[in-house]
C-alpha cells in the first residue's frame, strides 16, 4: 500500500469529479446514487450524489468510515446498497477505494451495482491515464497546455462531456485567444463513397449541408488532410468557393476514417501560427470529441429505441391500422420535421383523414424506385448528389408480404442521414405487420362469416322444408350476402328440358330468354363446372337481360348433374372472387338437402295420385273428406260408375278401356275446381269430393259431368252416378256413411236406366 504525498487528494477529487460529469447513464440507471472516493483508511476523501440524496445514504457511508460495516461488498445497509471495490492509479500513484450506495434493492441489484462500479473504475483508470499523457506532453511543449485547455473546456461545458456543448466551447475558446478566425465545425461521416456531414455549429452550413459533401475517393491520404490546408488544389466540396481555408482531424481512432471533423474560417484564412496551434489542440482533444460525439450518437440510438418501443407498444395494443400508422408518421414527424412523410399503401384501409395515406397505384409509378421498393422488398434511396432532394422509400413489410411503401423525401438542400436507416426499416417494418395482422384478422372474420353462413344454411335445410320453402330460403340468403338481384334454381329434367323452381326470383318465371338459360346450361352439362361471368356485355351469346355480372353454379349430387344456380346483378363486376367461392360451397353443401327434399316432395305426389288417371289415391280422398269434416260445415260427394263397363272393354280391348277411363277423369278434371278433389275410387268407380259445396250445387255438378261424359267420350261411354252429403249437425256423420249413402244412390241409378245421377237424402231428410 502507498500513497503519495507529492499528489494531494485535490488531483484525485479532480479526476473523481470529471469521470463523473456525464451523469446521463447514472440517471438513467439509478433514481438516486451516491459515489465516493476513500483512502485505504476508509476516509472519504470526495463524494458525488446523482439524483438527490437520502440520510439513510449518506449514514451508510459515515458507517463504512467509521469501520462499522463488515467487509463483505456489495452489501445491503440501511435500506441501500453499498458496493466498494479497490482501486490502483498508478499515473498517480494512489491506491484507495471506490464506492457506490444506491437506494433501496427493490429496484436493483447487488451484481447490477456491481457490475455498475467496475464500469466506473474502468472510467476512472482510463481517464487517469489519459490525463497523465496530457500532462507529459504539456511539458515538453512550450506553447500549449492543452490539459489545461481540457479542463477548462469540460468546466464550459458544466462536466457534461457532450459533444455539441463541446464544439461550442471549443469555439469560443479558440476565438477567445484569436479574433481573427471565426470557427465553423463540422463533422462528416462516411457513408459509402462519401463523406456527408451530420452536425454543425453554424446552421447555414446545416442548410447548405450538400455542398459540404466530400468525395472519399478525392481524399487520397489521410496525412494530407491532417497536415496540409488544401489551398490551390481542386475543391473538395462545392462550399470551398465561401470556406477555402479548412482542415480536416479525423475524430474517430487512428485507423478509421469513419468520421471527420471539419473546420472552415468564413472569415478568411488560417494563418500559419493559427492553423498549427489548432491541430496541436485538436490532435489533443481528439480522444474527448471522440468520446463526446459517440456518447452523443449513442444517446440519439437510446431515443430511437425509445421510439421505436413506442409505436410497437402501438401496434401491441390496437388492431387499428389507422393508429400503428398514426403513430408511424407521428415519430417520423417528431425525429425529421424538415422531411415529409408519404405512406403509399397497396390497398385501401379507413385510416384518419390527416395521415398521408394514398393509394400504391402498382404500374403507374413514375421513377421506378417505389416499385422496386414494393417489389423486392429492400430500401431503396436516390442518391444524394445527382437528385434535387434525397428520397427513401422503405417497403412495408409483414411476414407474408408487402403491404405498401413509406417514401421519405427531404428538403431540397438536407442529405437524408443515412445512420437512421436501420431505425426506418424497423419504423416501416412494424407498418408493415400491422397492416399484415390487420388483413389477417379481417380474412379470419370474413371466413368465420363464411362458416357461419354455410353452417345456419345447412341446419335450416336439415330442418325438413317443403321445395319451396327451401329454394326461397336459400334465395334470400344468397341475395342477402351477396347482394344479388336475381337468384334462379333451375333444374334439369331427365328428357333435357328444364324446371325453374318455385321460390326463385321474378325474372327466371318471367322474362327470362331461354335460349340464354339454355346456353348456359349446356355449358355447365358439358363442363360440370361453374362459371364466373364478370361482364356479360362481353359474352355475346348469353344475354340475359340487363344483367351483366352473372355466377352459375351446378348442382351436383353423388356425381349427377341435378340442375344450376343462376346468381345474378346489374353492374359488371359486382361478385367477388370470394362471393363466387362462397356460393360454391354453400351450394355445395346443400345439394343434398335440396335433392332430398325434392326426392320427398316427388315421392309424396306419387304416393297420392293415381297412375293411370293421375287423380288422386283413394287413401288421399279419405284423408281429406276426414279434414273437410273436421274443419268445413258441409260437403257433397259424388261416385261415378261408368256404365257397361265390361263390353267396352269386350269390344274394344283393355287399352282402350283405360283410355276410357282416362277421358271421364279429365271431363271430372275440366267441370270440377281447384279445392274439388277428384279421384280413383277403385277400377272404373271415380269419385269427386266438394268442400264447402251444398247438396244442390253438387247436384248440378254431378249431372254436368254426367251430361259431358255422355257427349265427349269416344268410344262413346255414359256414366252413372250417386251423391251425398254432409252437414255439421248430422249426428252420424263419417266418411264411411257418406260413402254408403252414394253408393246406395249409384246403384239405385244403375238399377233404374243408368246415366243419371241419384241424390242421397240427409239425415234430416231422412228423419223427417
Ligand atoms: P254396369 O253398368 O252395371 O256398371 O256394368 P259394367 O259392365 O260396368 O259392370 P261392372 O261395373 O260390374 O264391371 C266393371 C268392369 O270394368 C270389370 C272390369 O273388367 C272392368 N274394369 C275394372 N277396372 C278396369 C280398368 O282399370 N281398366 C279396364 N280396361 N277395365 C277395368
Ligand atoms: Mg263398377
Ligand atoms: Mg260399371
Amino acid at each position: 500500500m502507498y500513497t503519495d504525498k507529492n499528489r494531494d487528494t485535490h488531483d484525485i477529487s479532480d479526476l473523481f469529479q470529471t469521470v463523473l460529469s456525464d451523469t446521463k447513464v447514472i440517471k438513467e440507471t439509478f433514481t438516486s446514487a451516491l459515489f465516493f472516493m476513500a483512502s485505504m483508511e476508509g476516509e472519504c476523501l470526495t463524494l458525488r450524489e446523482v439524483g438527490g440524496v437520502r440520510a439513510s445514504m449518506l449514514e451508510t457511508i459515515s458507517h463504512v468510515q467509521n469501520g462499522l460495516l463488515d467487509d463483505r461488498f456489495p452489501n445491503e445497509y440501511n435500506g441501500c446498497i453499498i458496493d466498494l471495490i479497490e482501486i490502483e492509479l498508478k499515473t498517480y500513484n494512489w491506491c484507495g477505494y471506490l464506492g457506490l450506495v444506491v437506494e433501496g434493492k427493490t429496484n436493483h441489484s447487488l451484481n447490477g451495482v456491481r457490475s455498475f462500479l467496475l464500469g466506473f473504475k474502468a472510467s476512472v483508470e482510463m481517464t487517469a491515464n489519459y490525463l497523465d499523457t496530457c500532462m507529459r506532453d504539456d511539458k515538453n511543449s512550450e506553447t500549449q497546455q492543452p490539459s489545461h485547455m481540457i479542463v477548462n473546456l469540460l468546466e464550459d461545458t458544466d462536466y457534461e462531456i457532450n459533444f455539441s456543448s463541446l464544439q461550442h466551447a471549443l469555439i469560443r475558446s479558440i476565438g477567445g485567444e484569436d479574433l481573427e478566425v471565426e470557427l465553423t465545425l463540422l463533422v462528416l461521416e462516411e457513408r459509402r463513397e462519401l463523406y456527408i456531414p451530420q452536425q454543425s455549429t453554424a446552421s447555414e452550413v446545416i442548410d447548405e449541408q450538400r455542398r459540404f459533401v466530400i468525395r472519399k475517393d478525392d481524399l487520397l491520404q489521410r496525412e494530407v488532410v491532417l497536415k496540409e490546408q488544401l489551398q490551390g488544389r481542386k475543391p473538395l466540396f462545392e462550399a470551398q468557393d465561401i470556406y477555402s481555408d479548412f482542415m480536416m482531424v479525423p475524430i474517430t481512432d487512428e485507423q478509421d476514417m469513419k468520421s471527420l471533423l471539419l473546420l472552415t474560417n468564413k472569415g478568411g484564412r488560417f494563418q500559419a501560427t493559427v492553423t498549427e496551434r489548432l491541430f496541436t489542440i485538436i490532435d489533443k482533444i481528439r480522444p474527448l470529441l471522440f468520446r463526446a460525439y459517440y456518447n452523443e450518437k449513442k444517446d440519439l440510438e437510446r431515443k430511437r429505441h425509445q421510439l421505436l418501443l413506442q409505436v410497437t407498444k402501438k401496434f401491441h395494443a390496437s388492431m387499428d391500422v389507422g393508429e400503428v400508422l398514426g403513430e408511424i408518421v407521428n415519430v417520423l414527424e417528431g425525429v425529421y420535421p424538415q422531411f415529409s412523410i408519404d405512406l403509399l399503401l397497396s390497398h385501401e384501409w379507413k385510416v384518419q383523414a390527416d395521415l398521408p395515406v394514398s393509394q400504391l397505384h402498382y404500374g403507374a409509378v413514375s421513377g421506378g424506385a417505389v416499385e422496386k421498393a414494393y417489389l423486392t422488398g429492400e430500401m431503396q434511396i436516390e442518391d444524394v448528389i445527382t437528385s434535387k432532394h434525397s428520397l427513401v422509400y422503405a417497403p412495408l413489410r409483414g411476414k407474408q408480404g408487402i403491404y405498401g411503401v413509406l417514401k421519405i423525401t427531404s428538403p431540397h438542400s438536407m442529405v437524408f442521414p443515412r445512420h437512421e436507416i436501420e431505425f426506418i426499416k424497423v419504423l416501416a417494418d412494424t407498418g408493415g405487420n400491422a397492416l399484415e395482422n390487420a388483413e389477417l384478422y379481417q380474412q379470419s372474420r370474413e371466413l368465420i362469416h363464411d362458416l357461419q353462413l354455410i353452417n345456419q344454411t345447412s341446419q335450416k335445410l336439415n330442418s325438413n322444408l317443403c321445395l319451396s320453402d327451401t329454394v326461397g330460403f336459400m334465395v334470400q340468403q344468397i341475395s342477402a350476402s351477396f347482394h344479388a338481384q336475381e337468384v334462379g334454381f333451375i333444374m334439369f329434367e331427365s328428357n333435357g328440358s328444364m324446371t325453374t323452381l318455385e321460390g326463385s326470383t321474378r325474372f327466371f318465371f318471367t322474362d327470362v330468354p331461354t335460349t340464354a338459360i339454355q346456353r348456359l346450361s349446356e355449358k355447365i352439362k358439358i363442363e360440370k363446372d361453374s362459371l364466373f361471368i364478370g361482364d356479360l356485355s362481353l359474352d355475346e351469346p348469353y344475354v340475359l337481360g340487363s344483367y351483366r355480372s352473372v355466377l352459375v353454379v351446378p348442382m351436383i349430387q353423388t356425381g349427377d348433374l341435378k340442375g344450376m344456380v343462376v346468381v345474378m346483378h346489374e353492374n359488371p363486376y359486382h361478385f367477388t372472387f370470394d362471393n363466387f367461392k362462397l356460393l360454391q360451397s354453400l351450394i355445395h353443401h346443400s345439394t343434398l338437402a335440396f335433392t332430398n327434399s325434392m326426392l320427398h316432395e316427388e315421392l309424396e305426389k306419387l304416393v297420392i295420385t293415381d297412375r293411370l288417371t293421375r287423380l288422386y289415391a283413394r287413401d288421399y280422398l279419405d284423408q281429406r273428406i276426414q279434414e273437410s269434416m273436421e274443419q268445413d260445415a258441409y260437403g257433397c260427394f259424388i261416385l261415378f260408375d261408368i256404365d257397361n263397363f265390361k263390353s267396352i272393354n269386350d269390344s274394344y280391348g283393355h287399352q282402350v278401356g283405360d283410355d276410357i277411363i282416362i277421358q271421364v277423369a279429365n271431363i271430372m278434371k275440366r267441370n270440377s275446381r281447384e279445392t274439388d278433389i277428384a279421384a280413383r275410387w277403385g277400377g272404373e268407380e271415380l269419385a269427386l269430393y266438394l268442400p264447402r259445396v251444398e247438396p244442390t250445387i253438387g247436384y248440378q255438378v254431378a249431372e254436368r259431368i254426367v251430361r259431358h261424359v255422355g257427349k265427349e267420350t269416344s268410344p262413346r261411354v255414359t256414366v252413372s252416378c250417386g251423391v251425398s252429403n254432409w252437414t255439421q249437425q248430422d249426428t252420424q256423420k263419417s266418411v264411411k256413411r257418406l260413402f254408403n249413402i252414394a253408393d246406395q244412390c249409384l246403384y239405385e241409378a244403375k238399377e233404374t236406366g243408368k246415366n243419371k245421377v241419384i241424390m242421397g237424402e240427409s239425415e234430416e231428410q231422412v228423419e223427417s
